[in-house]
Formats: structure tokens, sequence, C-alpha cells
């Protein structure tokens, strides 16, 4: 498997080459040649495939021989170690649960296989690995719980200060070790922006290796398939997926499970008012924005950037894109409503995100009365207790692996937003200078 470079096609790597550099040096996104079509003897025996069987099946098509069957399976075995749940929600309505990994996102799945990917490379190679991250939050903690201890390689977290929440905050900042948090005076868009221009820009010669491991990266990317299989799989074929997009790397994902092969009838790109993407698909004009803050605060991109990538897989031709995935987007009162009235309804605890998606869902299915779907449930409802609680009246559980979390030990470094003062307390603190 080749991936190529969305900006020059011409400029062609391997997998490895791909994740190693997380983004290539002219900002072009890495995408693979081809989807790898997969058999139908392997859509067969999918309903009794586990998440880290189709992980290392699927797995094995993008990454080729860079990483020997038997690492894959042990990346795969330690990366999908926590279940996928799905449930009914009425006769037309399934939710797939991507919150019971570490940190209660679905995050989790991008942000370990890769660890597993770096730790891997990195051991076979010497060099140290300086992997910088921007988050609006669920990132982060992800992210650092998955490279927390991993030999060789340092994690250097961005996020906009005051616009996490405590929860998120204490899952970047307390961890310590190879775990180092930055609090940007800015907006997300400014951290990824910064991330975006010092790997872009900063010579770091040969002492140190500078990557990413957003969404951009494609070792992020190729896992958050892995459940879409396994939901329909167990779901049965010809559903409507809804997924709740920020930065469009989970839709992507789906829409490159589907062109594999997997029987998916229709996306649904559903969004909070950072509705750029919604508004692109009914009118063919794409005018990123700057972002807004919402309570589902995960999705608060203006400018996504995945979406490329999801455009590219339709080789850019809108009607292909139309016919292939429907927008909806809602503001913070429809999502709160949706959320009191959905519990009232059907007893489910929905979080801001899946809400978002749930909204979509029923957007579409109204439209479509003989269909029925799947919503992506991206968080644990405890994540946003402090506004899920007061609309459904009722304590929202939080999950066990979140209430470990050492409170009042939190350590950042406090930064102005642009990426040459990230470049300088990299030269600093590395001696590259
Ligand atoms: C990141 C995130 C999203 C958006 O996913 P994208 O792949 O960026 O579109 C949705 N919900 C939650 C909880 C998230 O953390």
């Amino acid at each position: 498997m080749r991936y190529y470079n969305l900006k020059d096609p011409r400029a062609k790597v391997g997998f490895r080459d791909a994740v190693m550099r997380g983004i290539s040096s002219d900002t072009g996104l890495f995408m693979p040649e081809t989807i790898p079509v997969m058999e139908p003897q392997f859509f067969e025996r999918l309903p009794e495939l586990s998440l880290a069987e189709i992980a290392v099946e699927v797995g094995t098509r993008y990454v080729g021989n860079d990483i020997p069957p038997e690492e894959m399976e042990r990346i795969c075995a330690g990366a999908f170690d926590f279940p996928v749940i799905m449930r009914e929600i009425d006769g037309r309505k399934q939710v797939l649960e991507l919150f019971h990994g570490p940190t209660a996102a679905f995050k989790d799945f991008g942000a370990r296989f890769l660890a597993g990917c770096f730790s891997y490379f990195a051991s076979h190679d010497g060099m140290r690995t300086v992997v910088l991250v921007a988050t609006s939050g669920d990132t982060g903690g992800a992210i650092a719980s998955s490279f927390l201890g991993v030999e060789g390689v340092d994690v250097i977290i961005l996020y906009p200060s005051g616009k996490v929440s405590v929860l998120q905050e204490n899952q970047m900042t307390t961890l310590g070790q190879n775990i180092t948090a930055i609090e940007v005076e800015g907006t997300f868009d400014d951290c990824q922006a910064m991330v975006k221009g010092t790997l872009t820009t900063m010579d770091t010669g040969n002492r140190i290796r500078l990557t990413s491991a957003n969404s951009i990266n494609i070792a992020r990317l190729i896992p958050q398939s892995f459940y879409y299989y396994y939901a329909v799989g167990r779901a049965g074929g010809g559903k409507v997926i809804s997924v709740p997009s920020g930065n469009f790397g989970n839709i992507t994902a789906a829409a490159m499970a589907w062109q594999s092969g997997l029987d998916i009838d229709h996306l649904v790109a559903a969004t909070n008012i950072n509705k750029v993407v919604p508004e692109y698909l009914s009118s063919g004009v794409f005018t990123p924005a700057s972002s807004l803050q919402t309570i589902a605060s995960a999705m608060d991109v203006g400018n996504p950037g995945n979406f490329p990538r999801l455009t590219r897989l339709y080789d850019d031709d809108f009607r292909r894109i139309t016919s292939a995935i429907s927008g909806y987007w809602f503001n913070d009162g429809q999502i709160r409503e949706h959320i009191r009235a959905e519990f009232e309804r059907t007893g489910y605890i929905l979080d801001p995100h899946g809400a978002v998606a749930s909204l979509g869902l029923d957007g579409y299915l109204e439209e479509h009365p003989e269909k029925s779907g799947i919503f992506v449930e991206t968080a644990h409802p405890g994540k946003f207790a402090g506004t899920v609680e007061p609309l459904i009246e009722t304590d929202v559980e939080i999950p066990e692996s979140l209430r470990g979390f050492p409170e009042g030990q939190k350590e950042s470094v406090i930064m102005k937003s642009g990426s040459d003062q990230l470049a300088d307390f990299l030269s600093h603190r590395y001696s590259t200078g």
C-alpha cells in the first residue's frame, strides 16, 4: 500500500513514512492510493469477528509489509482491549457506543492504534520522536493516556486555555512523565495552526523527529473504520449511519469502510452550529469559518482538517458526495431539548455529541420512512454531566476510568498563540537551535 500527498499526488510514501511524518512537508494530507476491497468471505465471517480480529484483517491491508503480522496482532490486541457496545433505541434506531475505552471517548481507538505503531517504529530506529497534538478537549486525554510511558516518544499537547472541561484538563495535565501540556491563549484553530506551522517549517536536524498525532495522521484515521465493520456485522447491512462530526475524521473512516465493500446505505454528517460542511453539502461552496463555542465542544471546528480527504474519496465529485452523504446541523437549544426528550421517551442518556448524531439520524429517517439507522455515541454522558444532569434531572454515572485522575496537580506551560512560540519552546527543550 502506498500513500500519496493530497497536494502533490506524485509524492508517494509507504505506511511507515506516512505515519511518522504525520503530515507531509507542504501540509498536504496523506491518503491511501486505493481503498482496499475486502473479500466476500471476510464479510460473511464479520458477525463473529471481534474488534481486534477485524482490526488485524483490515489494518494489514493498509499497513502492508511495514509492520509484520505478529506485531499487528500484538498492536491490535493491546489497542482494542475494551468493549464496543450496540444498543437498540427503538425499532428504527440503534446506537453504537464508542466511549468504553480508557478516556471514555472514541478518540481512544485512533490514539491507541497510533501509539502502538509509533512505539513499534520508534523502537526500530532509535531516534527520539516528539509528537505534537492540538486538541479541543478529547484528543489530548486520549493521546496522553495512550502514549504515557511509551519509550523513545515525547508527547506535547496544545489546548485552548479555558475552553476545555476540568475533567479534560486533568486528563492532559496531571500525568507527567513523557507528557507535556501547553495551554495556548487562543482557540483550537490557533492550536492546530501552531502544530501545522511548526511541523512544516521547523528544522530539527537529526536530533529529534517531529510528528503529529492529530486526526490528520493516517494511523488515527484507519482504526476509526474498524468499528463500522463491527457495528454493521452485528446490526446487519443497509443501515444509515449518522456520525457527530468536527474535524471529519470519523465520518471519513466510515466512508472508507463503505468503499471497501461494507454494506452501508447512507452517511449523515451531523454537526453543531459549526456548519461549514452541511452548508457545503447544500450549496456546493466550502467556506471555512472561525470556530464557535457550543456544548458539543469536541466538534467546535471551523475548518475541518479531514474534509479534503472525505471529498477525495469521491474524486471531489459533488454529485457523488451528496448522493452518499447528507448534512444536518443543530444549535445548543436543539441539542439540550433532544437530550431531555430522548431520555423521557426512551430512558437513554445522550451526551451532547451523540445527541447531535441522534438528531441528524432522526432528520434523515423522517425524510426516508422506509430506512433504519445507527447513530454514533462518541463520549460518555458522564464527561458532560454538568450539561446533561440538569436536563434529565437525574444523576449521570461517571465512568470508572475517569474517577482515578488526580486533581490539583496540574502542570502546564502557558503560551501565546503562534508557531514561533512553539518552535522556540522546542528548540530550548531539545537544544536544536
Ligand atoms: C473528536 C470528537 C468528535 C468529532 O470527531 P471528528 O473525527 O473530529 O469529526 C465527536 N465527538 C467527540 C466526543 C469527539 O471527541
